[in-house]
């Protein structure tokens, strides 16, 4: 006897075929998905199970997979406003510097990881100062987390140096690499706050590890012209110098790219993120999708921290990265959205070496699965799901989450999460943070 049995469901997979199953039934035992089938084949009116849930003509498909965050940054939404990157990072490290701890990074980390999970989002890969905190909150919340060492070199959080940042980065692989909800990873901040040499060392960590390395990358003009002006080329030209490039990495942005950079990400198999929202937001421009896209690069969704795009909210990633690329491009067909739902599943557990057990709904997998309301005005008719889940459906739809089989989200609540007390600590924070900016 299965563990869980879901029914009556709309099935969306984002297999390689982008199979959908009317009337669908799913198993899961122990943790991974056993059967999914039509309601009405011998095979599925055999199955049985210790839960049966219904799920009354609902969407089921993958968790998604937020490939970019930084969620203790919740701390700060709103806080700092129309300013560019490199003058908003400025102010944005000033408010980290005077509120940052572990246990404020602790609180921030529920506050962006819950919206995660409420709006969906199964996994994360998030860059922060102490990612033991994040790890933690992740776990406390039931969802699973990629993260790992830091890398920066200016006076940081917690007056660290590089060699804190080296020794930190090899105790989160040693204290997490045996645990199946963490994915371990280095994540230097970017170029232009990490020389070339330290960049070399977190690779070399990372590959020593056989884990992933993730940094910022070609977000900004004027990161462009920094990076020309220190080591007389291009960011990407100059991450390949330093042999950064390849299937482990992932590069979030990638927003200022020629020819030559595209296929230099091609060609080495960099995984790239896209942060349509952030990069709108902080006026940084709009990636080259449909052209980085057709040149068969891996491409992953994230939202960035919610202090630069203001919310963690994937649907609206897949939203604006599809409608930009028809809309920069003039080409309805630029970018299909089982294209861009595919960047949001299985492209970004791709990139986190994850494809065999994570996002798709395919027997042996993790149950990592959603479920989405579509008794509502804006989903009646539904002609084609994967249409609706793109440009029609939100995150208020999600009423439910299962990470490992393990019903997280019940009826668009959190499993064992004090809401208030997270509240009335994060309202007792907020006079603070807003006078160290002031
Ligand atoms: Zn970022």
């Amino acid at each position: 006897m299965d563990d869980i049995l879901i029914t009556d469901a709309l099935i969306v997979t984002c297999d390689g075929n982008h199979s959908i199953i009317e009337n669908g039934v799913m198993a899961v035992n122990n943790g991974k998905i056993t059967a999914l089938e039509r309601f009405n084949t011998s095979a599925a009116k055999k199955l049985t199970a210790k839960k049966i849930i219904g799920a009354n003509g609902n969407i089921v498909m993958p968790g998604l997979i937020n490939m970019h965050c930084h969620a203790a940054d919740s701390l700060f939404r709103g806080l700092v406003e129309n300013l560019p990157l490199e003058e908003w990072l400025g102010r944005v490290w000033i408010a980290e510097k005077a509120i940052l701890t572990p246990e404020t990074t602790y609180l921030g980390s529920v506050l962006g990881l819950a919206e995660n999970l409420l709006g969906g989002s199964t996994t994360v890969m998030d860059m922060f100062w102490y990612p033991d905190e994040t790890v933690k909150a992740a776990k406390d919340l039931g969802m699973r987390i990629s993260t790992g060492g830091i890398f920066f070199d200016l006076p940081g959080i917690g007056g660290r140096s590089h060699e804190n940042y080296v020794s930190e980065a090899h105790n989160f692989f040693k204290s997490h690499s045996s645990d199946d909800s963490v994915i371990p990873a280095i994540l230097p901040h970017g170029s232009y706050t990490v020389s070339p040499q330290n960049l070399s060392e977190a690779k070399s960590i990372a590959d020593e590890y056989g884990i992933l390395f993730c940094t910022h990358a070609a977000e900004t003009q004027a990161e462009q012209n920094d990076i020309n002006k220190r080591y007389d080329n291009s960011v990407i030209r100059h991450l390949d110098k330093c042999k950064l490039l390849g299937k482990t990495s992932v590069l979030a942005h990638c927003v200022h790219l020629d020819e030559t950079e595209i296929s230099l990400l091609a060609q080495s198999e960099t995984n790239v993120v896209l942060n349509p929202m952030s990069n709108l937001k902080l006026g940084s421009g709009i990636a080259p999708v449909k052209e980085m896209h057709r040149a068969g690069i891996n491409l992953t969704l994230g939202t960035d921290g919610a202090i630069s795009g203001n919310d963690l909210d994937m649907w609206l990633a897949m939203r604006l990265t599809c409608g930009l690329a028809k809309g920069l491009n003039m080409e309805a067909d630029a970018l299909t959205a089982e294209q861009v739902l595919h960047m949001a599943t299985i492209s970004g557990a791709k990139a986190l070496g994850k494809s065999d057990s994570l996002g798709s709904l395919e027997i042996g997998k993790n149950a990592d699965f959603i479920l989405l309301d579509i008794n509502n005005f804006h989903s009646v008719p539904l002609f084609d799901p994967i249409t609706h889940l793109v440009f029609g459906a939100g995150r208020s739809d999600v009423t439910d989450v299962f990470v490992s089989g393990k019903h997280v989200v019940e009826n668009k609540k959190i499993s064992g999460l004090d809401v208030e007390k997270i509240h009335a600590e994060v309202r007792q924070l907020a006079p603070s943070i807003k006078a160290s900016l002031e």
